[in-house]
């Protein structure tokens, strides 16, 4: 999300997304919410809202409670009516999405029909790939995306195929998006090597994008909660033990720890076993999320002791494939309910993409989808999630 310059009031969400179709969503958002006792699932609890007509902006100085934040996405709640008490509750909604690859792959760069090619004919408008949906991410009070490539002028790469590179500059792309995290714990950060990879953590540091993986812990105040995220590639061994001593370090202190981990198999629909069992790692050593990508697809979403994983995001902001064959993907939202510093319950809701305008050939910019089209995206997560419970 992008930090409102001026504080804003529960009611302004409606001010600020000023999109139509976002009260359409609220019937379309699939969600399920839990305790922090990790007991009995609620899987698809219906009725829900999603996260991002809810609850206060992130400047509101003051904490909203559950209740209260049910009650603002009705736009009844005003600040005299907040319950008595609430002052230690707090509600954090964090958004997260899959694969962004800002930037062309090393062969054919900027020909036509490329990610920078049309960044060009654009003028260079760094707003255009995130437009449609960054009013959801100024909405809640974290965005986490997977920057999957490099922010670059390094000409020297290290993968000889599928080399991704983005000019520096496109840094700004996720700034202006409302993206204010990106994992680098992935298989294509490194593909220009240690000097493409230090230049990608400068512009994203210039662009004011924090960063997080392969060792590199962002640790922030969100509305005075304390929040930690961790990135791993899921395959290297020694990984679990890894996770679960630096969640456990980061842990003890309360807040929210979220993981993401880049594993899996590319186009695989199902999770493989080895990031069912690292993502249950996580969450057993007390990560409050987890998010995964890598296989390019959406994979399905696990309640796993009363928390959430998400297996794949899919892809998002994807250039580095002008025609990819599946354009779905979901905007993955997570509100938390922190009370006293612990995280007193959670619930996951997702809104349908299409990670194209135009569902023919790639426009690199992700739309939300309604109708019909939400709904087959909507069912096609539920199967897939069905089939993970089936599993265990
Ligand atoms: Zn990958």
């Amino acid at each position: 999300m992008a930090r409102p310059t001026a504080p804003r009031r529960p009611g302004a969400f409606a001010l600020v997304l000023k999109l139509s179709a976002l009260s359409a969503l609220a019937a379309l958002a699939c969600s399920s919410r839990h305790g922090s006792e990790g007991g009995a699932a609620a899987e698809g609890a219906p009725g829900a809202l999603p996260a991002v007509e809810r609850g206060a902006g992130p400047a509101d100085a003051r904490a909203l409670g559950p209740a209260a934040g049910e009650r603002a996405a009705t736009g009844q709640v005003t600040p005299a009516s907040l319950p008595a008490g609430s002052a230690d509750t707090v509600e954090i909604r964090v958004s997260a999405v899959g694969d962004c690859a800002l930037g062309d792959i090393r062969q054919g760069s900027g020909a036509p029909g490329t990610f920078s090619a049309k960044i060009r004919e654009l003028g260079e408008d760094l707003a255009y790939p995130f437009s449609a949906v960054a009013p959801i991410f100024a909405a809640d009070d974290l965005t986490i995306a997977n920057l999957e490539g490099t922010l670059t002028r390094a000409t020297r790469h290290q993968n000889p195929v599928f080399a991704v590179r983005g000019k520096p500059e496109y840094a700004g792309m996720l700034r202006l998006g409302g993206v204010e995290l990106v994992n680098l714990a992935n298989n294509h950060s490194g593909d220009y090597g240690p000097s493409g990879y230090a230049e990608t953590e400068r512009a994203l540091d210039t662009a004011g994008v924090g960063h997080f993986g392969n060792g590199r812990v962002d640790r922030r105040r969100v509305k005075g909660v304390d929040v930690v995220n961790l990135g791993y590639l899921g395959g290297p061994k020694g990984t679990r033990e890894a996770v679960v001593r630096d969640i456990e370090r980061e842990k003890h202190r309360g807040g929210i720890v979220i993981v993401s981990f880049h594993w899996g198999i590319e186009t695989y629909e199902q999770a493989a076993p080895d990031q069912i069992r690292l993502g249950h790692a996580a969450i057993d050593a007390g990560a409050d999320l987890v998010l995964g990508h890598h296989p390019h697809v959406l994979q399905g979403i696990e309640t796993y002791r009363g928390r959430h994983i998400a297996y794949s995001l899919g892809n998002f902001v994807f250039g580095a494939n002008g025609k990819p064959g599946d354009l779905d993907s979901i905007v993955y939202q997570e509100r938390f309910v922190v009370r006293d510093g612990q995280v007193a319950s959670v619930e996951s809701s997702h809104l349908p993409v299409r990670i194209s305008g135009d569902p023919r050939v790639n426009d690199f910019r992700p739309v939300l989808l309604e109708g019909a089209e939400a709904e087959r995206v909507r069912q096609k997560v539920d199967q897939r999630s069905a089939a993970l419970r089936a599993k265990r």
